[in-house]
């Protein structure tokens, strides 16, 4: 099939190589024409693992290439995939101008049978007024369809998540789009599932609130376990066993971040605030994840004593492990409350240093573990990257200045790191 993705970023770059790499002919737009020149050259300008190798092959055979021309990549397609971003807005709202933007500049360009697909996570309703703009602004007597196919990828495992995906989802409402898209899925050999256009909108919302929630949940157990004594792993554990739980996202930590949790909370709390539902246990979520920041800082504040001109090593920035992506991510609002207390910050990351230098000022940027360690009053673990599970620990506290660690992420075992004679903090243990 002849597709053209609209948007290079973590989704649209993965599911025009993945595409690609399943036979399709794909071309893949971004209005960023730097990004643009550097996919030409072969080079990523985002880290996925195994993403670089499949973007190299397919160009080097043919059938992915890149634009920065929207109109001519839509004119040579049968299939139009919008993965453009739906940033928030300061009340939490999603912004859809970028999508708008797209259906705009290719309604004109539609002339026979085309199939517009929203990839990026969007309001319900959205589908309609793609359907609108689209119908508005094409010529007399072209023909489409609109459908909605919500991305589950997680960033770390992206192209993994792409090609095995636990579902996917096909909101159409035409017999056409139905068979296009499942013909265009059946190589991937998942459970599809065919909704309408708003319920396909509503299931990635209502996923990755829930997600969000069962996070949440988890923290606020561990301020529980932590009040009375308790070790919120062993609870987790007890509570995964029950198939009907699942052990899955109930690691309590310093919160959940990135492009997509927080953002899709708040714009699931909107649409729901416009559609004239208050939905208070969301809201709950919300707040429960900002007060595990604040919880964080109180442990650091009692592991240091006096945080102004402390200098406090950081290990880890991106919001998760595997990716270089800071975008919300916990430790910024750490890193700036800290700063903001007069600390001096020394920090590490193994994939997000180039994005934390542009986001975090009057950082000192230090070139591994080890240098962050060297001279810190404290050290934090912002990031549960594989790299500090193995850390030399003997020589982490030789060179720390004091042998104390906060952990966010509960990677060491509290009882080991008494042992090794850490004063060692983490989340909901004692
Ligand atoms: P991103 O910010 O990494 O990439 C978006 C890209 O779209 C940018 O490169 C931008 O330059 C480009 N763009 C914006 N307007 C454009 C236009 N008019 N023409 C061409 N290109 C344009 O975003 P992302 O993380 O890939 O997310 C995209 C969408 O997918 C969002 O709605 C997001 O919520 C959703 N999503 C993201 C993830 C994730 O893990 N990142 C997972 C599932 C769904």
């Amino acid at each position: 099939m002849k597709i053209a993705v609209v948007g290079c970023g973590y989704v649209g770059l993965v599911t025009g190589a993945c595409f690609a790499g399943l036979g399709n002919q794909v071309i893949c737009v971004d209005r960023d024409v730097q990004k643009i020149g550097l996919l030409k050259r072969g080079r990523m300008p985002i880290y996925e693992p195994g993403l670089e190798e499949l973007v190299k092959e397919n160009s080097k055979k043919g059938s992915l290439s890149f634009t920065a021309d929207l109109k001519m990549a839509a004119r040579r397609s049968e299939v139009i995939f919008i993965a453009v971003g739906t940033p928030p807005r300061p009340n939490g709202e999603a912004d859809l101008s970028f999508v708008e933007n797209v259906a705009r500049t290719i309604a004109g360009e539609i002339r026979s049978y085309q199939l517009i697909v929203e990839k990026s996570t969007v309001p319900v309703q959205t589908g309609e007024r793609i359907q609108q703009t689209l119908a508005r602004h094409a010529r007399k007597g072209a023909s489409f369809d609109v459908a909605s196919n919500p991305e589950f990828l997680r960033e770390g495992s992206a192209v993994q998540d792409f090609m095995n995906p636990d579902r996917i989802i096909l909101g159409v409402e035409s017999k056409r789009a139905k068979g296009i898209l499942m013909d265009l899925y059946k190589p991937l050999k998942s459970t599809i599932l065919v909704t309408d256009i708003k319920s396909a909108e509503i299931i990635k919302h209502a996923s990755n609130s829930f997600l969000a929630a069962k996070i949440s949940f988890i923290n606020a157990v561990s301020r529980l376990c932590e009040a009375a004594g308790a070790d919120v792993e062993q609870v987790a554990l007890g509570m995964g066993l029950d198939r009907r739980i699942g052990r899955h996202f109930l690691d309590a930590g310093i919160g959940f971040g990135g492009f997509c949790f927080p953002k899709d909370l708040a714009a699931f709390i909107r649409i729901s605030e416009k559609l004239g539902y208050d939905f208070e246990l969301l809201k709950a979520v919300q707040k429960i994840n900002e007060e595990q920041k604040e919880n964080f800082i109180r442990k650091i504040e009692e592991a240091v004593w006096n945080v102004p001109s402390k200098t406090i090593g950081v290990l880890g920035l991106s919001f998760k492990p595997n990716t270089d992506d800071m975008r919300y991510a916990p430790s910024v609002d750490i890193i700036e409350a800290l700063k903001e207390q007069g600390a001096n910050v020394r920090a590490f990351d193994p994939h997000a240093m180039p994005h934390a230098r542009k986001r975090l000022k009057g950082v000192v940027f230090c070139k591994d573990s080890y240098s962050v360690c060297q001279g810190s009053d404290c050290l934090l673990i912002l990031t549960e990257w594989d790299e500090f599970k193995e850390l030399d620990l003997q020589k982490v506290k030789k060179l720390l200045h004091q042998p104390v660690i906060v952990d966010g992420r509960n990677i060491y075992d509290p009882k080991k790191m008494k042992a090794l004679g850490f004063r060692y903090f983490s989340v909901g243990r004692p």
